[in-house]
């Protein structure tokens, strides 16, 4: 785990990752389900009633602490990726109300995401239109005092057991990102019409918004602001994505270790073998430097006064890719085992690899390097 000594930390930080990690071994270990939803659902009360899915929430003007986001995630993820997920999904789903709603909106569904009582989605992705978020088609169209929402949305976590999804639809006051708004859409309205497998297992569909109905004060924020509220949203959560590659990555390691020392080769163990200290020591330097990364940028957009888009980019893009290698390294060093279903690293495999393409693919991250470098941006 993280080195909570760290200047980035808080004494609160450090209580926050002790009791976590408590509930962790008292809650997660040895847990089996075949049913996906319900697991879901689950995990999403037993985190509510614990009283952790208060931090995925803006407690009156205050925005949820990025710290303390990141250490939850990091812990969660090293146990459980779907304990994870239930996590930031609450977050994320309800990230649009925090930073932009009215007090009505957050009084309305903000206290119930915190509780776990109701489940949160962000319906962005369309089956056209991923990376470039500026091309949605769905519209919303005012008719007196409600919006009519029609058009398709894909690849929503949460999809089929959310109680909201907050939807960016195109309002049309100007042209592309110019032309968006943001809506909270209570899931009876929104119809599921497949359910997507995907190879780390989360519930996720496509959804069909067929003349939906939504009262005018159902927008969040000012119309034409849906853009730059689906941005600012993802900024906020973006540096966590990294942070549960981390906890995957770290959980890597240790296996990867614990395997190394108790494998035989010859009459030595895989740990004496200078290759195998080698990839070791390679693993350790790529997850510390996430850490370093992702409570770096955490930090900053905690204490807030600078723009840290490149921060944030730049944890998630390393954390996310060094992970996967990290996390392929520990794979190999397990030889056969390590590609055999229901052992630790082969979950790990598939649960890290959706993390390089999702709230931003690693190469929408570089463009935002990239592009803050041309601008001149001091680092
Ligand atoms: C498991 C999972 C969960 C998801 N959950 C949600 C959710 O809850 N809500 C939601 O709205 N969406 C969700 N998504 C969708 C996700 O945000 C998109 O898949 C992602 O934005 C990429 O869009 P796309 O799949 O349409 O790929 P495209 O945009 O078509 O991109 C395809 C590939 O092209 C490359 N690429 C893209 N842009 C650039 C660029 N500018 N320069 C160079 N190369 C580029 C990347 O390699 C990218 O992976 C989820 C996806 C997955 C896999």
């Amino acid at each position: 785990m993280t080195d909570l000594a760290w200047p980035f930390f808080e004494p609160r930080h450090r209580e926050l990752a002790d009791a976590l990690r408590l509930w962790c071994a008292d809650n997660l270990a040895d847990r089996f389900a075949d049913d996906l939803d319900s697991e879901c659902r689950s995990l999403v009360r037993e985190l509510g009633a614990a009283g952790f899915l208060k931090l995925c929430v803006a407690n009156g003007d205050t925005r949820p602490d990025v710290r303390s986001l990141a250490i939850a995630r990091e812990t969660l993820a090293y146990h459980s990726a779907l304990a994870d997920f239930a996590f930031a999904m609450q977050g994320l789903g309800s990230g649009a109300i925090s930073l932009f709603g009215t007090v009505e909106q957050k009084r309305a569904w903000l206290p119930r995401v915190a509780s776990g009582e109701a489940i949160a989605a962000f319906a962005m992705t369309e089956p056209e239109c991923g990376s470039d978020a500026a091309n949605i088609a769905t519209s919303a169209m005012r008719d007196g005092n409600e919006w009519v929402l029609v058009g398709e949305k894909t690849l929503i976590s949460n999809g089929g057991i959310a109680d909201f999804y907050v939807t960016f639809a195109r309002t049309g006051e100007g042209e592309g990102a110019r032309g968006l708004s943001a809506f909270i859409v209570p899931a009876e309205l929104v119809s599921v019409e497949e359910r997507i497998e995907v190879i780390a297992p989360h519930p996720l569909a496509r959804l069909k918004y067929d003349n939906v109905r939504i009262p005018a004060d159902a927008i969040v924020g000012e119309p034409g602001e849906g853009f730059r509220i689906g941005m600012e949203t993802l900024n906020l959560f973006r540096v966590t994505v990294g942070a549960a590659a981390l906890g995957f990555a770290r959980r890597a390691q240790n296996e990867a270790l614990a395997f190394a020392k108790s494998r035989r080769l010859g009459t030595a163990t895989l740990a004496d073998n200078a290759v195998t200290q080698e990839k070791l020591a390679d693993m350790a330097l790529a997850n510390d430097a996430s850490a370093l990364l992702i409570y770096r940028a955490a930090w900053q957009q905690d204490i807030g006064g600078t723009d840290n888009r490149r921060a944030a980019a730049m944890a998630k893009l390393h954390a996310t890719e060094a992970g996967s290698r990290v996390i392929d390294m520990a794979v190999q060093m397990h030889g056969g085992a390590g590609v055999t279903r229901g052992v630790k690293v082969e979950e790990l495999y598939r649960d890290i690899r959706a993390l390089r393409i999702y709230e931003g693919a690693s190469e929408v991250q570089r463009q935002i390097i990239a592009r803050d470098l041309l601008k001149g941006a001091q680092s």
